[in-house]
C-alpha cells in the first residue's frame, strides 16, 4: 500500500489490533498517536506536574525528548531514550492522559510531530497506518482510507480487560468500564475535542467482529 490510512475511534474499539495487522498485510507503516500522548503525560507525572496545570503541562511537553518508531511489529516509544511502552499503558498514566491531551500547545506539539513522521513515509513512498482520534479530520486530511470504529462500551470495557490481564494488571470490568466511559465523556466533549468523526470517514461497528471481520467489512 501507499498512502495513508486514518484509523480513528474511541478506546477498546480494536483500533491498534486492526491497524498493526492492517500495516503488516500491506507492509506499511504504523504510527500509533495514542502513545504519543501517553509519553507525554508519563513525563508529566514524573515531574511531579499536575495534569490539569496546563502552562506547567505545555512547558514539560516542549521540554520531554520522545521518540517514537513506526515498525509494525515492534511498535517503539521512547521518553529521554528510555523504552517506556509498557510503562505509558498502566492506570496512572491512563488514568492522567485526557487532561494532558486536552492542553492545546501539547496537541499542537505532538500533531506536528506526527505530521512529519506521516510525511516521511509518504515522501518515501511508503504507506502509514495512523491510529488515533482526530487523524482523519486534523493531522491527515488528506488521507487515502479513512476508517472510524465504533463498539459499545461495555464490549470496549472487556476488551480492555482482556488486554490488561494479558500484560499482567490486574483490574476490574467495573472500574474499566468507569474508566472507558470517563474518557469517552472527555475526549468528546471539551472544546478543542480530538475524537471526530469525518463525514468522508467509513464507519464499522466492531462490537460483534473480531480483526479478521474488520478487514473483510473494510475491504469488502
Ligand atoms: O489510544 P489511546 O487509548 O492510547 O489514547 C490515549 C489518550 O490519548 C486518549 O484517551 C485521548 O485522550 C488521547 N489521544 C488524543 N488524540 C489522539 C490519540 C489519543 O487526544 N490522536
Amino acid at each position: 500500500l501507499r498512502g495513508i490510512v486514518a484509523m480513528d475511534g474511541p478506546s477498546g474499539t480494536g483500533k491498534s489490533t486492526v491497524s498493526r495487522r492492517l500495516a503488516r498485510g500491506l507492509r506499511a507503516r504504523y504510527l500509533d498517536t495514542g502513545a504519543m500522548y501517553r509519553a507525554v503525560t508519563l513525563a508529566v507525572l514524573r515531574s511531579d506536574v499536575d495534569p490539569t496545570d496546563a502552562p506547567s503541562v505545555a512547558r514539560v511537553a516542549a521540554e520531554a525528548r520522545l521518540t517514537v518508531g513506526t515498525d509494525p511489529e515492534h511498535p517503539e516509544i521512547r521518553l529521554d531514550g528510555e523504552d517506556v511502552a509498557a510503562e505509558i499503558r498502566g492506570e496512572r498514566v491512563t488514568r492522567a492522559v485526557s487532561a494532558v491531551a486536552a492542553v492545546p500547545e501539547v496537541r499542537g506539539l505532538l500533531v506536528s510531530r506526527q505530521q512529519e513522521v506521516i510525511a516521511e513515509a509518504d515522501g518515501a513512498d511508503v504507506g502509514i497506518v495512523v491510529e488515533g482520534r482526530d487523524i482523519g479530520e486534523v493531522v491527515a486530511p488528506q488521507a487515502g482510507l479513512k476508517v472510524y470504529l465504533t463498539a459499545d462500551a461495555e464490549v470496549r470495557a472487556r476488551r480492555r480487560t482482556a488486554q490488561d490481564t494479558a500484560q499482567g494488571r490486574r483490574v476490574s470490568l467495573d472500574e474499566t468500564h468507569a474508566d472507558v466511559r470517563r474518557r469517552d465523556e472527555f475526549d468528546s466533549s471539551r472544546a478543542v475535542s480530538p475524537l471526530r468523526r469525518g463525514t468522508d470517514a467509513v464507519e464499522v461497528d466492531t462490537t460483534h467482529l473480531d480483526v479478521a471481520g474488520v478487514l473483510a467489512e473494510l475491504f469488502r
